[in-house]
């Protein structure tokens, strides 16, 4: 078919294409197909078994959509190659149709996938790319019972698209994490860094781990789950910050760098090396991954013991001292066959012949969380240049947290124009559930999916491949299945509306898409319970600033009758809605938390609230209650 002339009707099927990420290279050709109720998938009969399970879990995954899948073994076939289609053999015309894979397709992780009206057609250059075509496949089926004849061949931007999952606050239930897994697959991240805190049980370290920390072996399980799926679990365990959760605890405060404070480990502690071996093998013996983060963050206090003092003096600085102790780490995970991944904070700030010190295989996790106006600049750029000489290998770490005017968009946006430029191996995109470890919690990754998805989108395809507008919508279709244009536009709304305070008007908003939403309700429920929590802030707030303004009165018993009296009904209507209040944020969260972090939510900002709301009813009452008609209840709590 003659591709002059058709320019238009590509352009508008390529828009109603609703796939994450997209693909660079899609050309539309002949008549569409309609999956029947019941349908075979034909895999290559030579196929080895790691190719074989990947297409039992997307027939798995294609029966979720309606369609009964029969997976059968055909010598027509070869290597990662599968045909969909309804008839019970493979015809001579696909096998003739499977030419051999060049370019982008050809690339690790890559893939052909072609759609006719008789079948769909799978060519992984791996069992990964293999898995990929798959879930191409699966979108588009998702996505209605006509797909459009055409071919794409797609292959990925980095080799590594990461994720972070911070377990210090709202750590994932066991549902929770292998929904997130199979989704993130589905979008074609294939790495899940998990900062797991107490939320892993070291069996090592007895009394240190929470209550609902994962075990061992459901981690090795969830591991072979996520490997089918091409992620890998990654684990990260801090090696010298952020471990307070362990220094406070009267087993380990004699590791502290400063006595005063139990943010940070003294390296030249032996038993500090010895603790991370011990916590580093319980996480190895459950994940199969080569990598391994080991942190190094927030090392502010380093050289501040004697010991240190004295060796960082020896040595000819603290980062020498820092060297010292992080290489001894990297030697040993080395040995035990583990890259090492680390953050680059310190690493910024040494000399070349410093960092070239590091061993050859770990990779600096190069963090910059600003927007840049979505462009790789001079903040970022020499750094990156500079590793680069070294011979370093890089990731670069972006925000996923929703901002407002999507200043998180732009900042993967701008790891993305570097990641093109050649500096990086891979892009990992984080969320923090607590501003430092033991601080408050934050707001759950759950509210943070749309920068994940616009990770998958850029980390695979690149910046090229469609605009942000075209992605906002597509979001809303991909995510909740969501078809209709203005429902679509109001998922934003809910976004927006959520990032800059507004959890009254968010709610409204929510209520409105929740029935036009097909998939991943309880994201949207969950939004709907924060923003209910948001809601009572919102009143407290406001009645706390009513009463500040007016004290001078209300404390000498002076208060306008009238306003008063009113002000104290709407404290009391917000006090009668506790109760509920509390019930729905326990089962919106508890579908993605163990209790613990609700409880702790619960008994920081609520307990807080209620104590304020008996301070104000009690500086209130006396005055007189409102006719029915004045009494201004709260809404949306
Ligand atoms: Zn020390």
């Amino acid at each position: 078919m003659g591709i002059a002339g058709f320019g238009t009707d590509q352009g508008q099927a390529k828009a109603d294409l609703r796939l994450i990420p997209y693909p660079p290279h899609v050309s539309f050709k002949g008549a569409p197909m309609r999956p029947l109720p019941s349908q075979f998938l034909h895999v290559a009969g030579d196929a080895q078994a790691n190719t074989r399970v990947r297409a039992k879990i997307v027939a798995d995954q294609l029966a979720a959509c309606g369609i009964r899948v029969q997976v059968t073994a055909s010598t027509a076939l070869h290597g990662h190659q599968a045909l969909f289609t309804s008839t019970p053999t493979v015809t001579k015309k696909w096998e003739q149709s499977c030419k051999p894979l060049r370019g982008l397709c050809a690339k690790p992780e890559g893939y052909r996938l072609t759609i006719a009206s008789d079948g769909a057609l799978i060519q992984g250059i791996d069992e990964h790319g293999f898995f990929y075509a798959g879930q191409t496949l699966r979108q588009l089926v998702e996505d209605g019972q006509e797909i459009p004849g055409m071919e794409i061949e797609d292959g990925p931007l980095l080799p590594f698209r990461a994720i972070h999952l911070d377990c210090r606050g709202w750590p994932p239930s066991r549902t929770c994490l292998e929904r997130t897994i199979d989704l993130l697959a589905s979008y074609k991240i294939n790495v899940l860094v998990l900062e797991y805190e107490r939320h892993f049980a070291f069996n090592s370290q007895p009394g240190l781990s929470s209550k609902d920390a994962l075990p061992p072996n459901y981690l090795a399980d969830l591991d072979l789950f996520a490997l089918d799926r091409g992620v890998k679990l990654v684990p990260l365990q801090h090696c010298i910050g952020n471990l307070n959760y362990m220094l406070r605890m009267d087993p380990y405060k004699d590791l502290r760098e400063d006595p005063r404070y139990f943010q940070m480990a003294c390296p030249s502690n032996p038993a500090t090396t010895d603790i991370f071996i011990a916590m580093a093998e319980d996480l190895i013996a459950a994940h199969s991954s080569q990598l391994f983060h080991i942190g190094g963050d927030q090392a502010r206090f380093l050289g501040v013991c004697p010991q240190c003092k004295a060796r960082s003096k020896q040595l000819g600085g603290r980062a020498s001292l820092y060297l010292e102790y992080i290489g001894k780490l990297v030697r040993y995970l080395n040995s035990r066959n583990r890259h090492v991944m680390v953050w680059d904070d310190l690493f910024r700030n040494m000399s070349d012949q410093q960092v070239s010190w590091m061993p050859q295989d770990s990779i600096l996790t190069f963090w910059n969380y600003s927007g840049h106006g979505g462009r790789a600049t001079q903040a970022i750029l020499p750094t990156l240049d500079r590793y680069k000489q070294l011979g370093r290998r890089v990731w670069g770490a972006a925000s996923r947290l929703p901002t407002t005017k999507y200043e998180n968009f732009d900042n993967i946006d701008a790891w993305t124009e570097a990641a093109e430029m050649g500096y990086l191996e891979g892009l990992l995109t984080t969320t923090w559930t607590r501003e430092y470890a033991l601080g408050p919690l934050l707001a759950p990754p759950e509210v943070a999916w749309p920068g994940a998805l616009y990770a998958a989108e850029r980390s695979w395809g690149g910046r090229k491949n469609a605009t942000r507008e075209e992605f906002l919508m597509r979001f809303a279709s991909r995510f909740f299945g969501i078809v209709e244009p203005p429902v679509q536009q109001r998922i934003w709304g809910v976004y927006d509306l959520l990032v800059r305070d507004y959890p009254r008007e968010a709610r409204e908003v929510i209520h409105q898409v929740l029935p036009a939403a097909r998939r991943n309700r309880e994201t949207l429920e969950f939004i709907d319970a924060w923003c209910r929590m948001g809601a009572f802030n919102y009143y407290l707030k406001m009645f706390e600033q009513a009463c500040a303004a007016d004290y001078d009165h209300l404390q000498s018993g002076q208060a306008d009758p009238f306003h008063a009296g009113r002000l104290y009904w709407r404290v009391e209507d917000l006090k009668s809605k506790i109760a509920e209040l509390t019930q729905a944020f326990r089962a919106a969260s508890g579908k993605i938390s163990p209790s613990a972090s609700c409880d702790e939510y619960l008994n920081s900002n609520l307990a807080y609230g209620i104590g304020r709301l008996d301070e104000l009813a009690g500086l209130l009452e006396g005055y007189p209650s409102p006719e029915k008609e004045w009494q201004q209840p709260v809404k949306g709590v």
